[in-house]
């Protein structure tokens, strides 16, 4: 393995085994120069999978006899493979009847829309969704930005706050969610793995902000009801909990994606800013969040999925890191959606991420290129589109309304 291979950013220092760089939030090198996630994907191969399923196996079990309502834990879905492969491995292989519960960032492209409705049918689920206002989320898409340098508050946010409200209004304790924390990100290892979903987990690890700080200018606290979390006192009386299966099982994302395709008719896309079409394929604006993630640290999408693959042996780290030149340096189609949305203009846009820059970066430029060619799918909400394609078959003056027909 060729270690002096550059990097995409000059100046900037990379895992000497995969092409991680010193910018992404809690990555630590080891006196070798190895990141923590390399250091994780060796001690996966060393753990006892057999021991860890049969712990798996235990928690299942006691969460169904123990269980008080009419469902045994809680699956938070999005229509990603991760829901697919969760839903199977719950319902199929554990016997398990789990609540699905979606937060909608109400951004679902057509394939995440198909996905969805896919899984919920094909696992025959009872399902909660919570989709907030096109008004509130373009609001807060707006706010987000100046607030914590990406677009996609609302879902960071709503994604950890509705699965807890459902958790304890329900009072079903235990949330099963997918990939180990460990699989991609310095924050976990598998040796101690995230357990407790307390009230603040999610806003440390990817919202940043509460619903409450979010507040001001024309956002409402009503506005942000929908994004609070359940009282500390609630979480406690229903106990809740949660695990990631990817600590128990041995997690694969190739085979996964392969076989949840295969067997139950999962769809990929195309995703902006990655070379793979699995991850955060539900999503319009998946390729702006990881633009936004490369504008303020450096790398997006494609950083993550070539250090996976470079770990794997799928890829050289020199293979990895023209890849990643490639992906994360385009510039996102998205973009222009999200800019219609919040009313920025493309200056603007790029004014408040260079506040946001971290500051090994500061006096570094990042290279941005243009998009080659269009997106596979139209970068507009999937609702969206079939809103206007069934008004344009209507009075041509219904169409012309121009909240729903402007682009
Ligand atoms: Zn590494």
């Amino acid at each position: 393995m060729n270690n002096s291979t550059s990097g995409p950013i000059e100046g900037i220092r990379y895992c000497i085994r995969c092409c991680v760089p010193e910018t992404q939030e809690g990555v630590q090198f080891d006196t070798m120069g190895i990141c923590t996630a390399c250091r994780s994907s060796e001690e996966k191969m060393h753990i006892d999978w057999l021991a860890r399923e049969a712990q798996l196996r235990a928690i299942l079990e006691n969460a169904r006899t123990k269980s008080g309502t009419g469902y045994d834990c809680i699956l938070p879905i999005s229509g990603g493979k991760d829901s697919f492969f969760q839903a199977h491995v719950l319902v199929k292989v554990y016997g398990m009847k789990p609540l699905a519960v979606t937060f909608s960032h109400n951004w679902f492209s057509e394939t995440g829309f198909y996905n969805l409705q896919r899984c919920l049918e094909v696992f025959d689920l009872d399902h909660l969704q919570f989709t907030p206002a096109r008004g509130l989320v373009n609001k807060l898409a707006k706010k987000s930005l100046s607030a914590i340098g990406d677009s996609c508050w609302h879902c960071h946010s709503g994604v950890g706050a509705f699965p807890l409200q459902v958790a304890t209004r329900f009072k079903i304790p235990l949330l099963v969610w997918g990939e180990s924390i460990a699989e991609n990100d310095g924050r976990a290892s598998y040796d101690q793995p995230v357990h407790k979903f307390d009230r603040d987990y999610f806003t440390k690890v990817s919202a940043r902000l509460t619903a409450e700080e979010m507040i001001g200018g024309d956002l409402s606290a009503k506005d942000l009801y929908p994004f609070a979390l359940p009282s500390y006192e609630e979480i406690d009386d229903t106990g809740v909990w949660g695990i990631h299966l990817g600590d128990y099982l041995f997690w694969d994302d190739e085979r996964q994606t392969e076989w949840i395709r295969d067997v139950y008719g999962w769809r990929e896309t195309e995703i902006e800013g990655a070379y793979k079409g699995y991850k955060s394929a539900e999503c319009i604006m998946a390729g702006m969040h990881d633009f936004t993630c490369y504008l303020k640290r450096g790398f997006g999408r494609s950083t993550w999925q070539a250090s996976v693959d470079v770990r794997n042996g799928l890829l050289t780290r020199k293979e990895g890191f023209d890849l990643i030149r490639r992906y994360d340096q385009e510039r996102p189609q998205a973009l222009d959606y999200y800019l219609k949305i919040t009313g920025l203009t493309e200056e603007q846009f790029y004014d408040a991420m260079r506040e946001k820059k971290v500051a090994q970066l500061k006096n570094i430029d990042l290279p941005v290129h243009p998009k080659q060619r269009p997106n596979a799918e139209r970068t507009v909400p999937f609702v969206q589109q079939v809103i206007q394609k069934h008004l344009h078959q209507l009075d041509p003056r219904v169409a012309r309304d121009k909240d729903v027909n402007d682009e």
